[in-house]
């Protein structure tokens, strides 16, 4: 089980700040956190926040949903700043544009990591300690074990 340590700070900093916003700790808020991350970083560098566009799939029940407020909490892009849509789907994936240098990126779970969510989660009344645990084996995994990304 990897441990809290190996998340680097903003994101333990970003995953305490999604539970406080969103009332519970797991893997999917979790996830959220990292897509909004890695959107950012493949952008480049500089502030994207006016400029930020995210269009994200999900399904709209919990847990997947969870991701939303994970990812409005990385990205700043909210629902209520117009600057998030969300779009119904099974699957999750996220599109980041930044308007000013007209790029965009997409960012979604690895299929083995969604599967072993499934496989963990899903049907299973887990103990708040065994998702948060979940939460920070995401929070530290390594980008490209975590997410596919393509760029545009
Ligand atoms: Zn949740």
């Amino acid at each position: 089980m990897a441990t809290q340590t190996q998340s680097s700070v903003s994101t333990r900093c970003l995953v305490r700040k999604a539970k406080e916003f969103h009332g519970h700790l797991g893997p999917f808020l979790a996830i959220g956190v990292r897509m909004g991350q890695i959107g950012l970083s493949e952008l480049g560098p500089g502030e994207h926040t006016d400029s930020l566009r995210v269009l994200l799939k999900v399904s709209p029940s919990v847990p997947y949903s969870c991701v939303v407020d994970g990812l409005q909490i990385s990205t700043k892009c909210t629902v209520g700043n117009q600057r998030l849509h969300i779009e119904n789907a099974e699957k999750i994936e996220a599109k980041f544009k930044d308007l000013n240098k007209g790029q965009s990126v997409t960012v979604s779970p690895q299929p083995a990591v969604l599967a072993m969510l499934k496989e963990q989660t899903i049907g299973k009344s887990l103990s708040e300690k065994k998702l948060s645990q979940l939460a920070w084996t995401i929070a530290s995994m390594p980008e490209k074990d975590l997410c596919a990304v393509k760029k545009e």
